[in-house]
């Protein structure tokens, strides 16, 4: 991203003012010409035609064009000599000017000469700019000595302002092609020396037929790559948008071919890398970017305009991503946390605080286990109870499958004994079900004295409400003293199991 975006900065401000500077008689207009040759004296008959109307002069001819023309018999003294007579046919939409054309033609191509004259390429005495990598200067072209030419090097920096615009705001292919010409609004005074650039497009995704009419708030750098955009367009133009439908594949090809080319060694770029590059990946890249900011996230959601936060966390949890790494980071200290939690529970274990709840006798049989485990280790040697690491070892796959609730510990070692997803009828997640956990019955469930402040005011709660019932409510009372009944039996668990065995 690196390379390519001050790549297309350095083309847009270094080398897109002096282009925009040529004489607008000279951006001449290129036509991709087909094999199609017919009506050809019509068709270039007015192409001449619209030379003198608007001033234009004829292409010159290179010179060792000049020469191969004299070698071949033609009079140093015929004014068409230095005439570029295939440019004036590609203009006209021909490949190639045939020498049976030039009789029938000639008259009319004198009087141009006569009006315009021949041009002699553009960019001879090019005004030197800086290298993009700062060892000197160079001139911002190399001779351009065909309108094709300098057709090609206009769309290169066309390429350049839509690659600044596409990655600074992180439009959409959609929302790039409904860029009308005249997108750059005029800034906007944001407090003293600050200045509010906007560019208006309109939102196509999930939007009504035609779109909605739609700002990107963005900095000067896209801004004035739109302004640049357009001007190179030339004023005549005819378009109402600035790119239209945008083939970004092609377009972003030629850019970085030219760019890792002889011209922008010339001009000192950075070789753009062959990644695959494409504006989904730029939108990302900017949602990652953004999103790695203080309130980047939200900052991320607004500026790309989604709908929901959820999506803007989705473009930003690419691998290395803030939300990425945040949860990977929070994945890690959950695993020590519970760790650490395990080896408490197997501490008070040692000690003769037993755990209660349906899945006690299973974590009681496990510590055991353990504990066995660790007299092994220490040699059965009277009061050694084995270092933390050493239990913690021991511990780890137990500990990997610890899920807090607030009024239990699940142990979620097996999806189909646990009685949420049996209750939710999802036996196949992977994950418990907090909200459905009903750890009185679930194999899986232990209860610990943490739990007892829990549970505690779960009954007192239970006895307020009974007390509150009317007589007419006896099904709720009912159920209601159940559940208490059942408070009642896990705090008795829990203080029984918490009294260390004598
Ligand atoms: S019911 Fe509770 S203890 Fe059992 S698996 Fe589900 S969350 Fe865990």
């Amino acid at each position: 991203m690196q390379p390519l975006l001050a790549a297309a900065l350095y083309v847009c401000q270094t080398l897109g003012p002096h282009l925009l500077a040529l004489p607008s008689h000279s951006l001449a207009k290129y036509v991709a010409p087909n094999v199609s040759g017919s009506n050809w004296r019509a068709r270039i008959k007015e192409v001449i035609k619209g030379h003198i109307e608007s001033g234009t002069p004829l292409e010159l001819l290179p010179e060792f064009r000049i020469n191969t023309r004299v070698s071949r018999g033609w009079s140093a003294d015929d004014p068409l000599l230095t005439v570029n007579l295939n440019a004036l046919a590609q203009e006209a939409g021909i490949r190639t000017f045939q020498a049976g054309w030039i009789a029938p033609l000639r008259p009319v191509i004198e009087q141009a000469l006569g009006a315009v004259g021949v041009q002699a390429g553009w960019g001879k005495d090019a005004a030197l700019v800086p290298r993009a990598d700062g060892t000197g200067e160079v001139p911002w072209t190399l001779p351009l000595a065909r309108a094709q030419d300098l057709h090609f090097l206009t769309e290169k920096v066309r390429t350049a302002c839509l690659l600044v615009i596409a990655a600074v705001t992180g439009m959409r292919s959609s929302e790039l092609m409904e860029l009308p010409v005249d997108c750059a609004l005029p800034p906007v005074a944001a407090g003293p020396g600050r200045l509010r650039y906007r560019l208006a497009s309109r939102l196509i995704k999930g939007q009504p037929l035609g779109g909605k009419r739609e700002e990107w708030v963005t900095g000067k750098e896209p801004h004035d790559a739109a302004i640049l955009s357009a001007a190179l367009l030339g004023e005549d133009s005819g378009q109402t948008h600035l790119y239209g439908r945008v083939t970004f594949k092609s377009r972003y090809k030629n850019f970085r071919n030219w760019v890792n080319g002889p011209e922008g060694q010339r001009l000192g770029l950075a070789p753009i890398p062959e990644d695959l590059v494409n504006l989904r990946r730029m939108r990302r890249t900017l949602a990652v970017e953004l999103a790695h900011r203080p309130g980047g996230l939200l900052a991320a959601k607004i500026h790309l305009k989604h709908v929901s936060v959820a999506t803007t966390e989705g473009y930003a949890a690419l691998p290395g991503g803030a939300q990425g790494k945040f949860l990977a980071e929070m994945a890690e200290e959950e695993q020590e946390r519970n760790k650490n939690l395990t080896l408490g529970v197997f501490r008070s274990f040692q000690n003769g605080i037993m755990p209660t709840g349906p899945g006690a006798r299973d974590l009681i049989e496990f510590f055991t286990h353990v504990d066995g485990k660790l007299d092994d280790l220490t040699g059965g040697a009277p009061n050694t109870k084995g270092g933390d690491q050493e239990v913690i070892n021991l511990l780890s796959r137990r500990a990997a499958t610890l899920h807090l609730s607030t009024a239990n510990y699940c142990w979620f070692i097996d999806p189909a004994k646990a009685l949420c997803l049996k209750l939710a009828g999802t036996p196949g997640a992977k994950k418990p079900m907090a909200g459905m956990c009903d750890s009185s019955r679930c194999p899986q469930a232990t209860h610990h004295p943490c739990h007892r402040p829990t549970w505690a005011s779960s009954a007192e709660n239970k006895k307020v409400f009974i007390s509150s019932i009317g007589r007419g409510q006896k099904a709720e009372k009912t159920r209601l003293q159940a559940d208490l009944e059942r408070d009642l039996r896990v705090l008795a668990e829990i203080d029984a199991a918490a009294s260390p065995v004598a």
